[in-house]
């Protein structure tokens, strides 16, 4: 059997694009500096896919930030107003991608939202009526020489029109069937490229296959491909899918002429039987996704061959025609355990990242279905290893079910919302922060400081309190009304808590892009997870002793813990969002009962999982993510206020769901999705009060006053914001502030807190 591999992660194998990047945006770095640093980690992934054997090896899949940004400027999808201003191409890249702040240039960066059902964010092409589409760049022809030249040949990937479209906002009235004659024009000639390069194949990504398709979104499919198909100059075209099974479109891409498809047989989980029920073209090859792209486990290699076998029965291909590969790029997962010595032993055994996923196919191609043909390179590293579905532990999991009465809050929201703002006796539109601050070098130093052993504990802590009493000085003199404490003590939001709770263990490496050049590196669910110690409550009471305002005591909730971090597999995900919810719930009645009056659980990704089909949603994941949260919560006291947060996503599927919740208050990130969100909420009259952010923290840039005026004035309009319900609509950012420098932020939010006191004078005069 053949191997091939959709894509490898590209940060580096030590973040080295993050560093470059970051250097180049402190103009710290020449370009050509930049582009050599994306240069070497090209060449040292295709040769490391090279070296381990993989038969298909990608090129393309190397982005500076995001591919999908990098097909719209490919295709030359650039709105207009970044089209216009004077910036180098580089420059107009990144300004795409953060925004872009300097002399007469101001520019919003374009929408962020996540990619299916994973934690990479990818940005959202807007396509306006008069584009039209060229081909823009040789940056994927470039990228295949570049290979060809190291002695490598790659198959590029590109994504694929469909998935463009699918995807891309329209800002006119021309919608994705008015684009169809430029995208399979731009793509007829980017075959012709192809085929006068020499490319022989090519990868083109369609995941939004495997989402729900109608009959017109089938038929839309069909009819790009049949044009794009029609003359393809002898380029053999490789089409993937990943994230789930094709069951829509299924019979659509049979009948088009792709020589080769790609299924994803393990989230895919109809694509086996949709394979088995078709007669499968014996003149197409296969690429069947059994090693995991998103999790960190070693295979069960007779689990894996047994999928194998099944896969070439129900196609009816000899093994020769069918490649295995992961089930989706492995952009998803760490570059490699290399640096992982402090791991136990037995739990190390059981891990593969994308370096060691590349052996995992390497030997199992050599092994073929039988298990038996591969010679003396079937080597027993697979054999004998422990797998993910062994436990480690040797008590069974603990009782992870809840009881309904540890589910329900008590009185109903709105009995509480009285009681509280009898408490609080905020102002109109109070105005707070989603929690942390920025992640200065001085707030990295103390924590590396105590890593390497330098300070001790109490001087570690020593100066958090320091920064502490920093901030809530910093918010008090804006005349912020809800604050915070800044989350010093934390690297990232579930990594923290992870440390901090049985059953998780942490990598030093492993690190997975989530955007641009931020990285996180989740922890590992190995084991049955449970709260330790308190966690957060020293530093909370701390920072409430120094100020009579609220300070919120500040969380990650447990469907944003398990997402974000690599679970175990071997019990189902709603036992683990269980365990970590009563965990949670431990340390929000410790809070509560430490004085503290107001805690946000946030649920950053609590959308992330939801399956891609909607019938599968409500049953297999809101069901229990819905209780999992309540869990966490609904035990404190009616006067204590719970605020949640969201990011990064649509909510607009499950806005009802959110509600359900029950959280008191509710941020979401909304200034980057142009406020969309407020028509939804409206819509569905939504009772949790809520803070749709007011200004985007994932860009550098400064909002000024007058614009955060006409946001909070367009959220007081949309939402019907009156003098009695001024108290339901909070101020803040749009999410933390950690990835944010000092004085950008001090600016931002004084902006903020002026153009907030502006409005409130209004509301209080029409009173
Ligand atoms: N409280 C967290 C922070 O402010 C929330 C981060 C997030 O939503 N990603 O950093
Ligand atoms: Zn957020």
């Amino acid at each position: 059997m053949k191997t091939a591999v959709a894509g490898f992660p590209r940060i580096g194998a030590h973040r080295e694009l993050k560093f470059a990047t970051e250097k180049w945006f402190r103009k710290e770095v020449s370009d050509a500096e930049l582009f050599a640093a994306g240069k070497k980690i090209r060449l040292e992934n295709w040769q490391l896919m090279k070296t381990r054997g993989i038969t298909s090896i990608p090129s393309n899949d190397f982005s500076f930030y995001d591919s999908m940004l990098d097909t719209a400027v490919l295709l030359g999808a650039i709105p207009e107003r970044f089209r216009t201003a004077p910036l180098s191409d580089l420059e107009r890249y990144f300004a795409l991608a953060r925004g872009h702040q300097s002399g007469d240039v101001d520019l919003h960066a374009l929408t962020m939202t996540k990619w299916f059902n994973t934690n990479y964010h990818y940005i959202i092409p807007e396509l306006e009526d008069d584009m039209v589409f060229t081909l823009q760049n040789d940056k994927p022809f470039n990228e295949y020489r570049e290979a060809l030249e190291a002695g490598i040949q790659t198959r590029p990937v590109f994504i694929g029109p469909f998935t463009f479209l699918h995807l891309a906002r329209y800002t006119g009235n021309k919608h994705r069937d008015g684009f169809a004659p430029a995208i399979t024009s731009v793509w007829k000639d980017i075959l012709e490229r192809c085929a006068a390069e020499g490319i022989p194949e090519i990868q083109i990504d369609e995941p939004a296959l495997v989402t729900d398709l109608s009959p017109e979104d089938r038929a839309f499919f069909t009819l790009l491909y049949r044009t794009i198909l029609d003359t393809t100059g002898g380029v053999r075209i490789h089409l993937h899918t990943a994230y789930g099974d094709v069951r829509d479109a299924w019979q659509e891409i049979l009948a088009l002429p792709f020589d080769s498809i790609g299924l994803d047989l393990l989230e895919g989980k109809k694509n086996l039987a949709l394979l088995s029920s078709s007669d499968f073209p014996q003149d197409k090859e296969l690429t069947i996704g059994v090693i995991n792209g998103k999790n960190v486990w070693r295979a069960e290699p007779s689990a894996t061959r047994a999928l194998m076998a099944a896969a070439a029965q129900a196609s009816g291909l000899p093994e020769s025609r069918i490649t295995i590969a992961p089930s989706c790029t492995l952009l998803h997962v760490p570059v490699s355990l290399e640096a992982e010595t402090a791991l136990d032993e037995t739990l190390l055994k059981r891990l593969s990242f994308a370096t060691e996923k590349l052996d995992e196919l390497t030997t199992l191609a050599g092994q073929g279905t039988a298990g038996n043909n591969g010679g003396p390179s079937s080597s027993s590293a697979l054999k004998d290893t422990p797998v993910s579905s062994e436990q480690t532990s040797s008590t069974p999991p603990r009782q992870s079910q809840d009881t309904s009465d540890e589910c329900t809050r008590l009185p109903p929201r709105q009995e509480r919302s009285v009681i509280q703002q009898r408490r609080f006796t905020f102002p109109y539109l109070p105005a707070t922060t989603i929690g942390s601050f920025p992640q200065t070098a001085e707030v990295r130093e103390n924590r590396a400081r105590l890593r390497r052993g330098e300070i001790d504990r109490e001087t570690y802590e020593q100066n958090i309190q320091a920064m502490i009493r920093q901030i809530i000085a910093f918010q008090e003199s804006i005349g912020l009304d809800a604050l915070v404490y800044g989350e010093f003590e934390r690297n990232d939001m579930v990594e923290f808590f992870g440390e901090n709770l049985a059953g998780f263990a942490f990598t030093r490496n492993g690190w997975v892009q989530s955007y641009g050049t931020r990285c996180v590196k989740p922890p590992i669910i190995h084991d049955d997870v449970s709260r330790i110690q308190a966690m957060t409550v020293d530093l909370a009471v701390y920072a409430q002793s120094l100020t009579p305002k609220p300070v919120k005591g500040m969380l990650t909730g447990p469907v944003t813990i398990l997402n974000w971090s690599f679970p175990r597999e071997d019990i189902p995900h709603r036992d683990i969002a269980f365990q970590i919810g009563r965990a949670i719930r431990e340390e929000v009645l410790d809070l509560e009962q430490h004085g503290i009056s107001i805690i946000q659980i946030d649920e950053a990704a609590f959308k992330e999982k939801l399956p891609l089909r909607r019938a599968d949603r409500e049953t297999e994941y809101l069901d229990w993510a819905i209780r999992a949260f309540r869990l966490a919560h609904s035990g404190v006291r009616p006067e204590t206020q719970i605020h949640t947060h969201m990011c990064y996503s649509d909510f607009t599927g499950i806005i009802d769901e959110i509600d359900a919740l029950d959280a008191d208050v509710i941020s979401f990130e909304a200034s980057r999705s142009n406020l969309s969100i407020l028509d939804t909420l409206a819509e569905h009259e939504f009772k949790t009060a809520v803070g749709p952010g007011v200004y985007d923290i994932h860009s550098p840039r400064i909002p000024p006053r007058e614009e955060l005026e006409a946001v909070i004035r367009t959220m007081i309009e949309k939402l019907g914001i009156t003098t009695d319900t001024a108290h339901r609509l909070w101020i803040n950012p749009d999410c933390g502030l950690k990835t944010r420098g000092t004085a950008e932020t001090e600016e931002s939010l004084a902006n903020m807190m002026a153009a907030t006191r502006k409005i409130r004078s209004e509301l209080s005069c029409d009173n």
